[in-house]
């Protein structure tokens, strides 16, 4: 069975590397020169626990089986991995009934040793924290997925498969006996082809013939870290109680593997695919993302919740005070504006953010359709899960 597969992040290098071990014979097709060039290596490291997913959902399930096979792995291979446990924080009463939500999800989910705290219990774990209330998980973790990656790749080469950087899939075409597969100068011949390309998971999709009823609409999320003794307010995690109808929104705290605090990240609309800054902006990416009638329709619901993400990317004391709400004692000299990632959200045809891991089958092609966070923690699983959708028999 050969297999190729577009994308060399994290999904892609995961899959790579179950379906090699499986004795397929493995092609990872990639454009850019290194692997985890974009958001596997623009994300905010956390090994999430599994807490705020839907009960039964892959994003529950894949998460909390991903997280055991990640921290198994980063043992086996000496890759970064520290448990330095998340609070979700309620900063009103208001926020009550939605934190204790969030505890009973996470019992639900199955994640251990989650612990409800009040005021005084909060500033137990996190002195510089401020809050009514708080619900503590203590196995929540921290690594470097860019490192799990560049090893997932040196696995893959171990099993002999090959990763095949700067080969952007320029077309592909499905036959009754297999896909051909143009990428850089190159051609390939496939039995099966699986798709991993994240922010590129429409144009693949296209080439493919598999236009589909989600489309990948960008959001940048944009990081300062806390400058100098700053940091050393901030021991592990700090995030907000979230807000259901917006799974990714609300700025945290992220105490990263090499000792930096991150704040961030918003979550603005990118102004192309790969738009990592305001002034990264396509024409062609822009058509495509407008032209999606998904787009204006989550537009026109959500544009108040947009422009307070804008107006707190172009002006610093917003972004600040959003950050000040959680960790007081910061003041706007302490954030330093760093990197940014983008996120390849799926949006549904009627402007719904698609909010579940979906994985799509066109005859010998496999589309990953929908894999934003906490797809980085799920990729080992997610890799299983792909698996045992591809049979490894013609
Ligand atoms: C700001 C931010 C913060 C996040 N925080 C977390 C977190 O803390 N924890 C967590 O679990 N998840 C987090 N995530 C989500 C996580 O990073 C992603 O879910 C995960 O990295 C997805 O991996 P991937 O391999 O699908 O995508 P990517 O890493 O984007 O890889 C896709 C690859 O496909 C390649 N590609 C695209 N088109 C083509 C083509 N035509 N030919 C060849 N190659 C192509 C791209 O170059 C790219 O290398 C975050 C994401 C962002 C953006």
């Amino acid at each position: 069975m050969r297999i190729g597969i577009v994308g060399a992040g994290i999904l892609g290098l995961a899959v790579a590397r179950r379906m090699a071990r499986e004795g397929a014979e493995v092609t990872v097709l990639e454009k850019e020169s290194r692997v985890a060039a974009h958001q596997t290596g623009h994300n905010s490291g956390v090994v999430h626990a599994g807490i705020y997913y839907q009960p039964g959902s892959l994003k529950a399930t894949l998460c909390r089986e991903g997280v055991a096979m990640l921290r198994e792995y980063c043992a086996e291979h000496g890759l970064p991995y520290d448990e330095v446990g998340k609070l979700v924080v309620a900063s009103t009463r208001a926020e009550l009934p939605g934190l204790r939500r969030i505890a009973e999800r996470a019992r639900e989910n199955g994640v251990p040793g989650v612990a409800e705290l009040d005021a005084i219990g909060l500033r137990e774990i996190e002195p510089y924290a401020a809050g009514v209330a708080a619900v503590h998980s203590p196995h929540t973790a921290i690594t470097d997925f860019a490192a799990v990656a560049r090893r997932l790749a040196a696995d893959v080469a171990e099993a002999g498969g090959s990763v095949r950087l700067s080969h952007p899939v320029r077309a592909i075409r499905q036959t009754t006996d297999g896909v051909l597969v143009a990428a850089g100068r190159q051609r390939f011949a496939f039995d099966r082809l699986i798709s991993c390309a994240g922010l590129g998971t429409d144009r693949v999709a296209d080439l493919a013939g598999a236009g589909g009823d989600v489309r990948i609409v960008p959001f940048r999320g944009e990081y300062y870290r806390l400058a100098g003794p700053a940091a050393g307010l901030v021991r592990g995690l700090i995030y907000p109680v979230p807000d259901p109808r917006y799974p990714f929104l609300g700025v945290h705290l992220t105490r990263r593997i090499d000792g930096e605090v991150l704040a961030g990240p918003n979550a603005v609309p990118a102004l192309a695919l790969e738009g990592y800054s305001w002034g990264r902006a396509s024409l062609r990416d822009l058509r495509g993302i407008l032209s999606w009638p998904g787009t204006g329709k989550m537009a026109a619901e959500h544009w108040r919740t947009g422009v307070r993400e804008v107006y707190g990317s172009l002006v610093k004391r917003a972004f600040t005070a959003a950050v000040r709400r959680y960790v007081p004692a910061l003041t706007s000299a302490d954030l330093v504006r760093t990197g940014s990632g983008v996120r390849a959200q799926a949006v549904t045809r009627d402007g719904r953010l698609l909010d579940d891991f979906a994985i799509d089958v066109r005859g010998r092609i496999v589309l990953v359709r929908n894999a934003p966070s906490p797809a980085a923690t799920s990729s080992l699983a997610i890799a299983r899960h792909i698996a045992l959708t591809v049979p490894l028999t013609s």
